[in-house]
């Protein structure tokens, strides 16, 4: 396991499926399952089904590695029915050894771990436990494809596949360096966006609204989306947090649609979405115990995107909590076993309704392939861009670098090397490495 661990590390692999933790610090003894989340369960995403109706034999190169390492029993590769059709994959097919497909429903949040978990085992995760504590471990399909490159030809995560969709022409999904200028890949897609539209790094809900003009492409971003702002999906992330708490302070009428329909409270997680609004108009003090269940939120929306007609953000309170929380490093931690409630069977959201939820419906086209692009004159490094430490520069400005050259090593902790995603000039700065290709 420790050499596998170290190639994830060499190789700056970090979890794809959006958050970014460094996948080598996921790698454990005791798991007999390994669960490959390919359920990709935000609308307008399909950077997973691409990779896997391309990359096949590469994922798998890389799941066997884990399944070899850990001598795990069986990976279950999760598909929604959806991608599972698409792929012509089908419940039980055998990939390779001990890899079988399980096909998930096509709900909303499903590729969400903890639901994730439960839906392909029957195995519930306590309240703050990790997976591992439930013999299971989960990555993402790009994660085990950027592994299966590590180990087959000892390369490092240089390349970065995402879907731009939205409002445009054709969503197509790509593969690009690593750091490349959102706004040069618009200008090469003929993308342009105007001042009606926003564009969204991540899924319509999960997301966050970048400025395309100085953004870059990270390790994490699956996705870039071009919204109308006049479309739920951004209305939502458009309210600024302050005004979030007030509004919920003052027009909470504690109807609790948003725990009834909450993931995760269904899963008889003790997270409360109408008792967190409640704390927000003044309970915290009598009940701070609850604020830290916040914590046990995956992020999901539906408490104000779906449930809340009053146009309250359960979600932002939450967050508002979370930022708390990371800050003073605590967290809910319980021991106690849960079980799912009996109405989470007919509660759960049916993807397509999710996407009418979010007003984004009508841009939910299969995206195309659109194809590896390369030669971009600059990219931009982020040395923080993934959960822990930020990487520290290893190179010093004006040096020449070739594809794969390590120009940030990984700290002490929690953190990972970064590498050059194109061959040029270093310019470093104390948030980024910037390299300028040199012909
Ligand atoms: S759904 Fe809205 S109004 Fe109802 S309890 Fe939740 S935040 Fe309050
Ligand atoms: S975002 Fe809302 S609905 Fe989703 S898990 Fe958090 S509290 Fe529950």
């Amino acid at each position: 396991m420790h050499e596998l661990k170290q190639v994830m590390k060499d190789a700056g692999l970090v979890g794809d499926g959006g958050a970014g933790f460094p996948s080598y610090a996921k790698l454990a003894e005791g798991a007999d399952t390994l669960l490959i989340n390919g359920s990709e369960c935000e609308p307008l995403l399909y950077t997973d089904y691409m990779l896997m109706k391309r990359e096949l034999p590469m994922i798998l190169a890389g799941i066997q590695s884990v399944i070899w390492s850990l001598r795990i029993k069986r990976a279950l590769f999760c598909v929604k029915e959806h991608t599972a059709k698409r792929l012509s994959l089908s419940e039980g097919d055998q990939l390779s050894a001990g890899v079988f497909v399980k096909v998930m429903p096509n709900v909303y949040p499903i590729g969400d771990e903890i639901s994730l978990i439960y839906q392909a085992t029957g195995r519930l995760v306590k309240p703050g436990s990790l997976p591992i504590s439930k013999g299971v471990l989960v990555y993402n399909v790009e994660t085990m494809y950027n592994l299966g490159r590590a180990v087959k030809y000892f390369e490092p995560v240089t390349m970065k596949w995402l879907t731009v969709g939205g409002d445009v022409k054709e969503p197509r999904v790509v593969r690009v360096p690593i750091g490349t200028p959102v706004a040069d890949l618009f200008e090469r897609l003929g993308i342009e966006v105007d001042e009606d539209h926003a564009v969204i790094d991540g899924g319509p809900s999960m997301g966050k609204i970048i400025n395309h003009n100085i953004a870059e492409v990270g390790k994490t971003t699956k996705a870039l989306l071009v919204l109308p702002k006049n479309t739920r999906a951004v209305e939502s992330k458009l309210i600024n947090k302050k005004m979030a708490v007030t509004r919920a302070e003052t027009a909470c009428c504690q109807c609790t649609r948003c725990t009834d329909l909450c993931p995760r409270a269904l899963l008889g997680y003790p997270l409360e979405p109408h008792k967190m609004v409640r704390t927000a108009m003044g309970a915290a003090v009598a009940m701070p115990e609850m604020v830290l269940s916040a914590t046990l939120c995956c992020g999901c929306g539906i408490c104000e995107n779906l449930a809340c007609s009053q146009g309250i953000s359960p979600r932002a309170v939450i967050n508002n909590y979370k930022e708390l929380l990371a800050k003073n490093k605590l967290r809910y931690v319980g021991n106690e076993e849960v079980s799912p409630k009996e109405e989470r069977e007919y509660r759960m959201i049916p993807s397509k309704k999710w996407a009418q939820d979010l007003g984004i419906d009508r841009f939910d086209l299969v995206a195309v392939w659109g194809g590896e692009i390369r030669d971009f004159d600059r990219v931009e490094l982020a040395l923080g861009r993934y959960i822990g430490i930020p990487s520290a520069p290893a190179v010093r400005d004006g040096a020449i670098v070739q594809v794969g050259d390590i120009v940030a090593s990984a700290s002490a902790g929690l953190s990972i090397p970064q590498h050059a995603s194109i061959h040029g000039r270093v310019t470093v700065t104390d948030k980024k490495i910037i390299i300028d290709r040199v012909v």
